[in-house]
Formats: C-alpha cells, structure tokens, sequence
C-alpha cells in the first residue's frame, strides 16, 4: 500500500466519522473506470474508482480518490 493510499484511505475514514450516525440512511457512490474489470461477467474491481458519501437527500458529504480498487467489504471493516 503507498502512502497516498493509506494518506486516502484515512480521509475517507475521516468523512465517515464525521458524518455517521447510527440509524441514518447513506449512499455510497463508487465510480469506476469505463474499463474496470468489475464490469465483465465474474469480474473483480482493478481500478482506483472515486467514492463518493451522500446522505438520504442525495447531498454530496464527502469524496475520495486514490483507494485504490474496490472490496465490497472495506466500508465494513472501516466501520467496526
Ligand atoms: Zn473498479
């Protein structure tokens, strides 16, 4: 992992701890690349897609790039 990854991933840890609230509806957008291999059948995310939190409203909360590729699980492990 470099540094901007870890540098990334903890501003996206940041905005999740000043915007959550238990019982309270989010969305997470999750912007792949056209090209992304999530898109073929089977297929695992091997981009670096740019996540973005809104609330309920649909109000932008936060934004991050540089993750790197996706995990369906990784808002789980950020938030336990
Ligand atoms: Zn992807």
């Amino acid at each position: 992992m470099t540094q901007s990854n870890r540098q990334a991933r903890r501003a996206w840890a940041a905005v999740w701890r000043k915007h959550l609230k238990r019982g309270t509806l989010y969305h997470v957008e999750v912007h792949h690349d056209p090209e992304c291999a999530i898109y073929m059948l089977n297929g695992c995310c091997n981009c670096d897609p740019y996540r973005v939190l809104k609330d309920a409203k649909g109000c932008v909360l936060g934004s991050v790039e540089g993750l790197g590729a996706w995990d369906p699980l990784e808002m789980a492990e950020d938030l336990l």
